[in-house]
């Protein structure tokens, strides 16, 4: 596996590859939820390059950005025994420039839920991917399904400027609890990490309701409350593909998303119905 820390490095490694390019992008800290992207990446591409960059533009002020988990070692033995090709590890300097060319995240995508609540998050996000995709070239990129709104914005992002390169979701992992894997997750306490589970059991019940038939989102959404009742949920939608609100429950076109405060450390989470 190659290290490699400057753009230009990296571009020419890049121009050296002939076939498909897989990509994962990633703030570091990986877990099995990553690795599942890795994996899917590397058997869908004749050469895997993952990326580890926390990006500062994405952080607001006052975010956890100082204390992010970093693990550089550990990150590198994973990628390696996970048959990365090339690791790219950049400082901010390579990466951003002075008084660039800014991104801004679609006006109703971008500023709506975790864009309400983090109001310029995804200006950052579509900033650094686009740069991402400028150096890396993909022929397909990974993302979770964990992070929805960010998939779906950079979904658009990937149609609204014609990018050369597909999108690949991947399904949200788990613990065998049902919490979602979040290189966040080492914030929890042993408590707040009990509480936090109530996240996932309300998807669940939500599940449960739709397959008995419920299609109310206001009754799904009032008995998914009552589950997350020792946790500061800061909200709980249900909405179609395009993250608009549904009343109604609709098959195969709906996500019911969660964000919670759990102690200091926020969460999120959703379903994919
Ligand atoms: P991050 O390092 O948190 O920026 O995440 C990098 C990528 O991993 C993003 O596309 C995330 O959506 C994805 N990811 C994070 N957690 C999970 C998970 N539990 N399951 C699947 N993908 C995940």
């Amino acid at each position: 596996m190659k290290i490699i820390r400057d753009a230009k490095s990296l571009k020419s490694e890049r121009a050296a590859m002939e076939g498909s390019v897989g990509f994962v992008p990633t703030m570091g800290a990986l877990h099995q939820g990553h690795l599942s992207l890795i994996r899917k990446a590397r058997e869908e591409n004749d050469h895997l390059i993952v990326s580890i960059f926390v990006n500062p533009t994405q952080f607001l002020p006052g975010e956890d950005l100082d204390k992010y988990p970093r693990r550089e070692e550990a990150d590198r033995k994973i990628c390696e025994l996970a048959g990365v090709d090339t690791l790219f590890m950049p400082e901010i300097g390579e990466l951003y420039h002075d008084d660039e060319v800014k991104l801004k995240a679609p006006s109703y995508l971008g500023y709506i839920l975790e864009g309400h609540r983090r109001p310029g998050h995804f200006d950052g996000v579509v900033q650094v991917v686009m740069k991402l995709f400028g150096l890396v070239q993909p022929t397909r990129a990974y993302f979770g399904k964990k992070d929805a709104q960010q998939l779906r914005i950079l979904q658009k992002m990937q149609e609204d400027f014609f990018l050369p390169l597909t999108i690949v979701p991947v399904d949200t992992v788990r613990e065998e609890d049902g919490l979602a894997l979040s290189s966040r997750n080492v914030y929890l306490s042993p408590d707040e990490r009990r509480r936090a589970l109530s996240i996932s059991r309300a998807l669940k019940r939500a599940s449960k309701m739709v397959m008995a038939g419920e299609r109310s989102a206001k009754r799904i959404k009032e008995t998914m409350m009552e589950t997350m009742d020792e946790i500061d949920v800061e909200y709980v939608e249900i909405v179609d593909r395009n993250f608009r609100p549904l009343e109604e429950i609709k098959l195969q076109k709906s996500i019911v998303l969660v964000a919670a405060k759990v102690g200091e450390t926020r969460l999120i989470d959703n379903l994919w119905l």
